[in-house]
């Protein structure tokens, strides 16, 4: 082998340098004496794909009851985080679910959540929409509107999180490599040949992690995950009144003709010195054919959707924007599958040599997704229940729907 063919040879190569990416980098690197390398396509800690933005919803509480159990896994491993970067990471604002409890949404349904937390032992408290609009200041909520407060919730540091997994990865000796995109993942049954605009790697292992852009560099094998990508308004808002104690609030409503009919939104974020809070709509309507079909700027209609939630029912608020971006979100088609979890062993020949981790709510699980992605890639098993997200052909999901 010629000198420059085994610089270009690595234990793990992981695909996208995002959360998930740099998570699984980390992971893999703290074992020790493993030659791990990012390749990321923009620069780190861009805000171009599943990631713009400040922040994302912690919560522990979900409906299936085995995504529930990993949230309670995850939640050491931001501890962790936390303690190893010196830097608080989970602000527990409380996550505070109201509306119409048996809608069934993507993000979950808030009956059989309260189910699942009093199975679990995870504390709640009840509350009707007139306490709702008491001790919260939203008015005009209808009436049969009920929900929780889950106090161990919030929101999440976005920025400070990259730049945690960033530091960590490198600390433990992982190759970052940002301005290099991968144009195909090539695996046979002894490795995987990575081909980038630059250059050919080798690699033991694979961890995909480039989000919206999985299918791209699966062409060969035929674009093999079925998912809707959206591209999703993040709106910001003046408040009027600052009053602290509010928490995130995710709306369940009943879908409209024109759209989901889901609304959430944050409070200023304890990490800043800004008092503006954001919302947004969980729209999965004018799905992107391709990610690089993102404009970076929302559409008129569901930021007005937005903006009219505000106006009707949140009367500490200026429902004027004071800023728009947007974000990329990429959900399974198939709802109960939630993530693309799992080696690609039942996709293509070598498949299993290649570990996914693309598209969800998946922000979340940072650090366990990298545990679990660092797992599989170099033990080729891990201890976590993750079938439900197993890579299957589409349409065979294995789910119970
Ligand atoms: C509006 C919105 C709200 C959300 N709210 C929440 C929430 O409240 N809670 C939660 O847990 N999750 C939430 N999510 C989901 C969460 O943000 C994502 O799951 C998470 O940020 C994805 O991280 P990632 O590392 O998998 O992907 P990304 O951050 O998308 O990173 C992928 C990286 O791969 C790179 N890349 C792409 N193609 C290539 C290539 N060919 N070669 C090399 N690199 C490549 C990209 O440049 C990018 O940096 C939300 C998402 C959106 C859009």
């Amino acid at each position: 082998m010629h000198m420059s063919e085994s610089n270009q040879h690595y234990d793990l190569i992981v695909i996208g340098g995002g959360p998930i990416g740099l998570s699984t980098a980390w992971q893999a690197a703290r074992r020790g004496g493993r030659k791990v390398l990012v390749l990321e396509r923009y620069g780190f800690m861009n805000e171009r794909g599943g990631t713009s933005g400040a922040e994302r919803h912690w919560r522990l509480q979900y409906t299936e009851r085995d995504i529930f159990a990993l949230t309670l896994e995850a939640l050491p491993m931001w501890r962790e985080l936390e303690s190893l970067t010196g830097r608080k990471l989970l602000h527990e604002v409380g996550s505070l679910w109201f509306g119409d409890t048996e809608v069934e949404t993507n993000e979950g349904q808030i009956s059989g959540t309260a189910r699942a937390m009093e199975a679990l032992d995870v504390p709640y408290e009840w509350l009707t929409a007139a306490e709702i609009e008491r001790r919260y200041g939203f008015t005009g909520l209808p009436s049969h509107y009920e929900g929780f407060l889950q106090r161990d919730g919030g929101a999440i540091d976005v920025r400070g999180t990259i730049g945690a997994v960033f530091q960590l990865s490198q600390q433990h000796g992982a190759v970052l490599r940002g301005n290099e995109r991968v144009l195909a993942v090539d695996p046979d049954p002894a490795g995987v040949t990575v081909r980038t605009q630059e250059r050919t790697y080798r690699a033991d292992r694979v961890v995909l992690a480039n989000g919206a852009h999985a299918n791209d560099v699966l062409g060969a094998w035929g674009s093999p995950l079925s998912v809707g990508m959206y591209e999703l308004p993040l709106v910001t808002l003046h408040q009027r009144r600052a009053e602290p104690g509010r928490p995130f609030w995710f709306a369940f409503q009943q879908p409209t003709e024109e759209d989901t009919n889901l609304f959430y939104g944050f409070p200023p974020n304890p990490w800043s010195t800004s008092d503006d809070i954001r919302l947004g709509p969980v729209f999965e309507v004018d799905a992107l054919d391709h990610a690089d079909d993102a404009k970076g700027v929302p559409a008129p209609r569901p930021v007005e959707r937005v903006t009219d939630w505000a106006a009707a029912h949140m009367p500490w608020a200026d429902p004027r924007p004071t800023e728009l971006s947007t974000c990329l979100a990429m959900l399974p088609r198939n709802p109960a599958r939630q993530f693309f979890l799992g080696d690609a062993g039942a996709l293509v020949e070598g498949g299993e040599n290649v570990v996914v981790s693309v598209a969800g709510w998946g922000f979340k699980f940072t650090p366990l997704w990298g545990k679990i992605c660092a797992d599989l890639a170099l033990d080729g098993t891990t201890a976590y229940d993750i079938s439900r997200h197993a890579l299957t052909p589409a349409g065979q999901s294995g789910i119970v729907e």
